[in-house]
């Protein structure tokens, strides 16, 4: 009775999510014959063949005339879980090109897939997943290595706090609370571009629609900063656009010269007071951990992407880049703030 009891409070699976509906054989390999290079269209999806060797020429790829291949081919059913074999490629070529122009000496041959799933908890104790052990998608829009450093970067500086005694385990929650919302966008927005490359008449409509929508300058910054990232913000409130953001790569001035910001987010999570707010650490227990930068920016303060922010008077910054406290002629939430981030003074 336990047994059952405690088995129904699982969830259906660790890492829920969907099936795949569509596959991809790549390969590099060596072709005996001239191909057909670059991208084709049809009734089954995208395929595309190009050498490794070429050239950006105008805006254009320009290949070489000989070489090794990278070739990917969409698969008509989605392909089984095992990899692929020569055969395999040999087939799904003959199947889109009518040939396989010689195919041979591939150096390596695999598949993937649309499947999209994200584990349920990133933390279970002493174990942590990070990156496609977190959360896989297809790899239309190429983010999925960027969500993996991202995450380690998240997760780096939070287990060394945790493993010196600096703060408590319960810091290893934030990981997850942080992350995981992150990678969910990231495989709403990959479903949305599978779903738009689907060979259908009416997906080309939605298509064209979306095109013509990302002509204008506003939807297209946006849509590029999701893209890279860039407009992740932790929920740690809403007082200032910087709060929970990455801080802006700048170079700061200070009375030693010019210092460029992100060098300065190592273990020792910097916090920088502008003339602003010059005084803005004053009186406050800091532990040692957190570097003090009295500076300045004179230039536009500006998010990437995102456009421009009011200048901050003061900002403590995590190890990560991530903004964690802004103060403008004011102290206050920085100390709970340094204690949350840094332990204890
Ligand atoms: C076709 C394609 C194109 C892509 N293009 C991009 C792109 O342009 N940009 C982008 O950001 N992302 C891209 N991605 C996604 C990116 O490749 C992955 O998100 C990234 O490689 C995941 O890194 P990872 O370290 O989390 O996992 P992996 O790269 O899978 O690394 C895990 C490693 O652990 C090893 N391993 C597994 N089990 C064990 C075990 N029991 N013991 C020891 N070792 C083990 C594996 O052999 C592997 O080396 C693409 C993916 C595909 C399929």
């Amino acid at each position: 009775m336990a047994d059952a009891a405690a088995s129904a409070k699982q969830p259906a699976s660790n890492s829920p999510g969907w099936d795949a509906t569509t596959s991809a054989i790549i390969a590099q390999a060596e072709l005996a014959e001239t191909p057909e290079l670059g991208m084709r269209n049809d009734a089954v999806g995208t395929h595309g063949i190009g050498r490794l060797d070429y050239k950006i020429i105008d805006g254009k790829v320009v290949y070489a005339d000989s070489g090794p291949v990278r070739i990917m081919i969409t698969e008509a059913l989605v392909g089984p879980a095992n990899e692929p074999n020569l055969g395999d490629l040999k087939q799904a070529m003959t199947g889109v090109y009518g040939t396989d122009f010689g195919v041979h000496s591939p150096t390596w041959i695999s598949r993937f897939t649309d499947m999209t799933r994200q584990a349920v908890e990133y933390r279970d104790r002493r174990v942590l997943l990070a990156g496609d052990a977190a959360h896989v998608h297809s790899p239309d829009g190429a983010q999925g290595l960027q969500m993996g450093v991202q995450d380690a970067v998240n997760l780096g500086w939070k287990l060394a706090q945790v493993v010196d005694g600096t703060s408590p385990q319960s810091l290893l929650d934030t990981y997850h609370a942080e992350r995981h919302p992150a990678a969910a966008r990231v495989l709403r927005t990959t479903m949305a571009h599978v779903a738009l490359r689907r060979p259908d008449e009416r997906i080309a409509a939605l298509r064209d629609t979306v095109a013509e929508f990302l002509k204008h300058d506003a939807p297209r910054k946006q849509f590029a900063a999701k893209m890279f990232g860039l407009d992740i913000r932790y929920d740690f409130g809403e007082t200032h656009p910087l709060l929970g953001r990455r801080m802006p790569d700048l170079d700061l001035l200070t009375v030693h010269g010019t210092l460029r910001l992100s060098p300065c987010c190592t273990r020792r999570g910097p916090c920088c007071s502008t003339s602003a707010n010059r005084g803005a650490f004053n009186g406050v227990s800091r532990p040692d951990r957190v570097q003090l930068i009295d500076a300045d920016y004179n230039g536009d303060w500006q998010l990437p992407a995102l456009g421009p922010i009011d200048a901050p008077g003061a900002v403590l910054i995590r190890p990560d880049g991530h903004v964690a406290w802004v103060g403008d002629r004011t102290q206050q939430g920085l100390a709970e703030a340094l204690t949350t981030w840094f332990g204890s003074p």
